[in-house]
């Protein structure tokens, strides 16, 4: 369920500070230490897997409450009108730097350029 040499199962943990913004039973959320928006919140199932290329059918659910998380940071954010993103990158092409999955909510400034 968790993996002791994994970063974020240690702030899970609370092994490891971080500002959380919200936690429950399945999800973690907390702020990125490095961010690259005035909002920018770092999403976490709470069980261990590498990416979204480890989800499986059975983590349906939980994938589907940080999407729900998401939505509710990003209003508490402030971020609803203006807009926001939720990204995850699964790989080295996409820049993953993190192997547990993590879902980017970014928000509050033009995100430049776009990605699709
Ligand atoms: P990735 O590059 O894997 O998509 O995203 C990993 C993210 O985790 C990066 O945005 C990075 O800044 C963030 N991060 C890495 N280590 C820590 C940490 O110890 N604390 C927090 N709050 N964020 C971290
Ligand atoms: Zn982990």
């Amino acid at each position: 369920m968790s993996d002791p040499n994994c970063i974020f199962c240690k702030i899970a943990a609370r092994q490891i500070p971080a500002t959380f913004v919200h936690e429950d039973e399945d999800v973690v959320a907390f702020r990125d230490i490095s961010p690259q928006a005035p909002t920018h919140i770092v999403i976490i199932p709470r069980v261990h897997l590498a990416g979204l290329n480890d989800v499986t059918p059975e983590l349906a659910p939980v994938v589907a409450k940080i999407a729900l998380v998401a939505r509710k940071l990003a209003a508490e954010e402030g971020r609803v009108a203006s807009g926001w993103r939720l990204v995850s990158n699964a790989g080295p092409d996409a820049g993953q730097t993190v192997f547990h999955l993590h879902f980017h909510l970014l928000g509050g400034r033009p995100m430049a350029g776009r990605m699709v």
